[in-house]
């Protein structure tokens, strides 16, 4: 069984991590209403994908 010889210090721990952070800029403004939305997601705003493909109504249930 492989183990590792040296227990990981928590600088080389946060250094692995520092790859691990979401980009601040995985967003997009929505064509149509202008919120920021996640790219290739609907928009939550206005329920839009693409212009036209209108998944829900602007009433809002939850
Ligand atoms: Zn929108």
């Amino acid at each position: 069984m492989a183990v590792p010889k040296k227990k990981t210090s928590k600088s080389r721990r946060n250094m692995r991590r520092s790859h691990h952070a979401l980009p601040t800029s995985a967003y997009n403004e929505c064509p149509s209403c202008g919120e920021l939305k996640r790219p290739h997601n609907i928009c939550g705003s206005c329920g839009q994908y693409d212009k036209r493909e209108v998944i829900q109504s602007g009433t809002a249930t939850a």
